[in-house]
């Protein structure tokens, strides 16, 4: 019998105290369709380290539901990391997304400041001080992390956080199904057997679409660009089109066999919850 599809929802801390006040009504609307987990992004650098916390705690307290604090790596000592690990293992956490976190624009080279360079680093870390108690998430990147060298080394790369004890990757956006089905092939033919969840963002701005696709190095296919750049002005229509574009993204790679979707909820509940009805996902579970 097939595995059931695992579904996420990520947030990210809320940057004013308006977006603080509305987190739990969103919170509780994304709830209601009882996701597996949330998780909660974490500034790289450790700045947004207490939102983190008290975005988990909202979360907790507004539905019951698991939630997953991204704990980055980057520019932290061992000491550091380990009382996060420990705050989050008494506060009942049992998920961890382990992840470098973005360089610094002050880092002189792409080697990571402070004791940890890289995410496989993190993940053994976490598997040496706390063992099996944290289920332990990994980012993919199906097509290739910025600051690879190439997608060979790129793929290597990945693999070392697996060999460290990664349970399950989510990737990085993407609009371009056969690039998360190359990857998952590579990853097949590599013997790693562990779930690659593809990391879903709705379109719902033609700008910010844009900016998150060329800040992470995801490929946005040349008709949808175009469609979308000339229903800028028209966001209803931008709406039902992006929609369109991602149900049929999401439906592709369900039947290609993806184990589960993660959804970049960008702290509105709309976007995601307009796709998961499109999807009929309750009927699929
Ligand atoms: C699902 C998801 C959630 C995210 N959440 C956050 C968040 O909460 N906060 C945040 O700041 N960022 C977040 N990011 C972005 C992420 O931090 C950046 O993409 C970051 O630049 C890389 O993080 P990583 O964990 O993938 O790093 P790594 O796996 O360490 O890879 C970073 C780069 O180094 C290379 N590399 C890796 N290991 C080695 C090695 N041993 N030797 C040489 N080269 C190596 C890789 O090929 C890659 O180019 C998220 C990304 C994803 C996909």
């Amino acid at each position: 019998m097939p595995s059931p599809l695992t579904f996420s929802f990520e947030l990210f801390p809320p940057r004013t105290p308006e977006a603080q006040a509305k987190l739990p009504r969103v919170v509780s609307q994304l709830a209601a369709v009882r996701p597996d987990y949330f998780s909660v992004t974490h500034g790289a650098g450790g700045s947004e380290k207490e939102g983190t916390y008290e975005t988990l705690l909202t979360v907790v307290e507004h539905t019951g539901i698991e939630v997953a604090p991204h704990l980055t790596c980057v520019g932290s000592t061992r000491a550091n990391i380990a009382a996060q690990l420990d705050r989050y293992r008494a506060a009942g956490v049992k998920r961890i997304v382990a992840l470098r976190g973005d360089l610094p624009a002050t880092a002189m080279s792409a080697e990571a400041p402070g004791e940890f360079h890289y995410a496989n680093e993190l993940v053994s870390f976490i598997r040496q001080t706390h063992g099996d108690a944290f289920k332990i998430e990994v980012a993919a990147y199906p097509e290739m992390h910025p600051q690879a060298a190439n997608p060979a080394k790129d793929f290597e790369n990945f693999c070392r956080k697996v060999e460290a004890g990664a349970d399950a990757a989510l990737t990085q956006l993407f609009y371009n199904a056969d690039a998360y089905f190359d990857f998952v092939e590579r990853a097949a033919k590599a013997g790693i057997k562990i779930p690659i969840v593809p990391g879903i963002m709705p379109i719902t701005s033609y700008a910010n679409t844009m900016r998150f696709c060329s800040g992470c190095g995801a490929d946005m296919p040349r008709w949808v660009r175009l469609r979308l750049e000339q229903l800028e002005d028209d966001k209803a229509a931008l709406g039902d089109f992006g929609l369109s574009v991602v149900t049929r993204l999401c439906e592709t790679l369900i039947r290609g066999g993806a184990p589960g979707l993660h959804f970049y909820t960008i702290n509105q509940a709309g976007p995601t919850l307009r796709l998961w009805q499109n999807l009929a996902l309750p009927a699929m579970v």
